[in-house]
């Protein structure tokens, strides 16, 4: 139960802690201070739908990838990299579901990054990297990642922004807040 001065917002609800809750950190119900926006959460539906994107796009035996984002209305999106000769232009597999996120202007809630080296059946959540996270910032601290996490039975675990970037360089412009606004991303 929630004490009153630990009310989320009233657009957040608690994380389920069975969702988060990993051996690694004894299992402890960490839902007093991890929130997901409404109906919205990192789960395996999400891992489950990046592999099958993976699958889609690559053969097994392949080296294969690629990333799914929950939107605030329960939508998932889902897109792989971009691969170039020229390395520089390359992108990563989140950016074509964050991109279009964007173009239907609506708030990315959770993110997740799949991949299955060559000559492996191994699937690992990769946690984003950071210019990922970089793009992510946009939706704010609470945005939840995949990370891997060897502790946990799935292999992966769910963490905030804030928690895989507690030195986020943008808080230091940030209006009054811990972070910057989406209006201050978008100006
Ligand atoms: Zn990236």
């Amino acid at each position: 139960m929630f004490r009153a001065a630990e009310q989320p917002p009233l657009h957040l609800q608690p994380v389920r802690a069975r969702l988060i809750g990993t051996p690694a950190d004894g299992g402890r119900p960490r839902s007093l201070y991890a929130w997901q926006y409404l109906g919205v959460t990192m789960n395996q539906r999400l891992v489950d739908a990046a592999i099958d994107q993976m699958n889609r796009r690559w053969p097994s035996g392949e080296t294969g990838g690629a990333a799914a984002v929950c939107l605030d209305d329960g939508q998932i999106l889902t897109s792989v990299c971009l691969d170039n000769l020229n390395g520089g232009v390359s992108l990563c597999h989140e950016t074509g579901a964050i991109c279009q996120a964007y173009t239907l202007n609506k708030r990315v809630t959770a993110s997740v990054c799949v991949l299955r080296e060559v000559g492996s059946s191994e699937i690992v959540v990769l946690a984003p990297c950071g210019i990922c996270q970089e793009r992510l910032a946009l939706w704010g601290p609470e945005v939840q990642v995949g990370v891997g996490d060897p502790g946990s039975p799935s292999g992966w675990s769910v963490r905030t922004l804030l928690e895989v970037n507690p030195y986020y360089w943008g808080a230091h412009f940030a209006d009054g807040g811990r972070w910057p606004s989406s209006a201050q991303h978008s100006s």
